[in-house]
């Protein structure tokens, strides 16, 4: 089992490690603050002693860092490890923002089951189950409500419990999750909303950073 040192910080950006195995391009380490995809969220980037990591990701309770070439260094060596922060950085504003819309989403449009989503730099996409197409009118006061919300500087609280698992808070907002998140909702600055239809029944609501 990988140690998991974003869980402990979010905001740890380098770290140093043992390297624990090699394995042609995937590299494991005794602990990282590379985020392993999981939970609908991309896994992180960055570098391992200069060398680019491509892609981070769970291999059973293992984290692997997936290299763009082999590496040059070997089991038992230490490696510092620099996590690409303003991707990294900008997923957990989406992260975080999306959790919030969900509320308002909710509230204004009623209860649907979430059947997926997926956070990158770029945008977070979130699928429910309703059977009619969202409302645009609506939509937009969950934008609304979301952006008044975000800038009225709300902390999130995560608790873990004995068994693991995580439960995330924001306000009236909570839910389990073990995603990477900001600790204040200031940070996030001001969120858009787009509807998809990605099927029948299904609903997507993109949410991207306004800049
Ligand atoms: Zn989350």
């Amino acid at each position: 089992m990988t140690v998991k040192l974003y869980d402990r910080d979010h905001y740890l950006r380098e770290f140093d490690a043992e390297v624990v195995s090699v394995e042609g391009d995937t590299v494991e380490l005794y602990q990282t603050a590379f985020y392993a995809e999981a939970g609908g969220q991309a896994g992180d980037t960055g570098t391992l002693n200069g060398a680019r990591v491509v892609d981070t990701r769970f291999d059973g309770g293992r984290i692997v860092h997936i290299m763009k070439l082999p590496p040059v260094f070997r089991q038992g060596d230490r490696v510092h490890g620099i996590i690409d922060w303003d991707r990294r950085y900008r997923i957990m504003k989406l992260h975080t923002a999306s959790h919030i819309m969900e509320y308002y989403l909710w509230m204004h449009l009623g209860y649907a089951q979430r059947t997926g989503s997926f956070v990158d730099e770029r945008k977070d996409r979130a699928d429910y189950m309703y059977e009619e197409r969202l409302d645009q009118e609506k939509l937009r006061r969950v934008e609304e409500d979301t952006n008044r919300f975000l800038s009225e500087g709300h902390p999130v609280t995560i608790q873990v419990d004995d068994d693991g698992i995580r439960h995330w808070s924001c306000g009236p907002v909570e839910m389990h999750c073990a995603g990477t998140h900001v600790m204040d909702t200031r940070e996030i600055g001001a969120i858009k909303l787009k509807r998809k239809n990605p099927g029948r029944g299904v609903e997507r609501v993109e949410t991207s950073l306004a800049e």
